[in-house]
């Protein structure tokens, strides 16, 4: 993408500190996002692509912290933000989505009076114009009969269609960028799909760009216009979607396709890939995928492979560095 990043995240450092030292879960990222994009963040679970979520939208959980590295909204630095003004920026500029709608939604509130408080204090309307432009958002998300329903409190939604209001409450503030980090994991496979196209819908109408964090590459290549791949908290390769599927340019994503849903809808996990992801206190040294790599070098146990170029995308494997490499064949 040629257009100024609307997201910079640049060599993002996350540590936890624990009685037996410092635990780094996320080691050195970037990426960026540009205007209106779809970026898919994907990996297995614990390889730090919600805490990276999580470090964007400045909601961290202690003692998570960010150590190092710098996170830029329109060229404007937001990781060392007071909380105060990082909790307008999550409003008006970055938009959340969880997995569990109740995360977003207070239980005691209608849904009307959530969407009407985010509307006038971000978008600074009167009452009645914020009822008409939450009645909108409702419609638009699919909700019906929105007129009778945004008097209704969360639980009175089924989990599909709180998800949609969560999305409504989302793009409420016109926010430049969307965060959703497993949007439909927690519904029914059968509503998952429709969510998914919702909030790719909506976001396209209306320029959002969007950071999609989900395990489901299936997700990842219906609607992501480039794709990160994380493991052990850093980025193994990103890329535009399709090359990254159809070429995958790092071992761990050539095994990490397994886990597509194939045509007769069956789904292998991870099938090429023996073992585990290792945990935080145990990460190897140099390449930290080596002990499950079928195609590791001698230099994979010992030096930690940088992104490089590599076909469209960029791959953090030694194969692509001629070298440090010279014998491996063309990947
Ligand atoms: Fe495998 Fe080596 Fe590439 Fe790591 S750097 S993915 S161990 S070939």
């Amino acid at each position: 993408m040629n257009a100024a990043p609307l997201l910079e995240v640049r060599n993002l450092r996350v540590e936890f500190p624990t009685r037996r030292g410092t635990l780094v879960a996320i080691d050195d990222v970037s990426f960026s996002i540009a205007p209106g994009e779809v970026l898919g963040v994907v990996g297995e679970s614990g390889a730090g692509k919600s805490l990276t979520g999580a470090a964007i939208i400045g909601l961290l959980e202690p003692p998570g912290r960010i150590a190092g590295g710098e996170i830029l909204l329109s060229g404007r630095r937001i990781d060392d933000l007071p909380a105060e003004a990082m909790r307008k920026v999550r409003g008006r500029e970055i938009g959340a989505i969880f997995q569990d709608p109740l995360t977003s939604l207070n239980p005691l509130y209608t849904i009307g009076r959530q969407l009407v408080e985010t509307i006038t204090l971000h978008l600074g309307l009167g009452a009645a114009q914020a009822r008409a432009r939450a009645i909108e958002l409702l419609q638009a998300t699919g909700i019906p009969a929105a007129e009778a329903r945004i008097d209704h409190y969360p639980h009175q939604f089924s989990g599909g269609m709180r998800q949609r209001v969560v999305i409504a409450l989302a793009l409420a503030a016109n926010p430049k960028l969307v965060v959703a980090d497993e949007p439909t994991t927690a519904l029914d496979v059968s509503i998952q799909a429709q969510i998914i196209a919702l909030l790719d819908r909506l976001c396209r109408e209306h320029g959002t760009a969007v950071m999609l964090v989900t395990h489901d590459m299936g997700v990842i290549a219906e609607v992501a216009d480039r794709v990160a791949v994380m493991y052990a908290g850093r980025i193994a390769e990103i890329g535009p979607v399709a090359d990254v599927i159809h070429r995958p340019q790092h071992p761990y994503t050539a095994g990490l396709m397994g886990s597509i849903p194939s045509i007769s809808g069956e789904r292998e996990r991870l099938a090429q890939i023996d073992g585990a992801m290792p945990r935080l206190d145990a990460i190897p040294r140099g390449c930290a995928f080596h002990p499950r790599c079928r195609r590791a070098m001698t230099v994979c146990r010992e030096r930690r492979p940088e992104l490089r170029e590599a076909g469209t995308s960029l791959a953090a494997c030694w194969l692509h560095d001629r070298a440090a490499a010279p014998a491996a064949e063309a990947f």
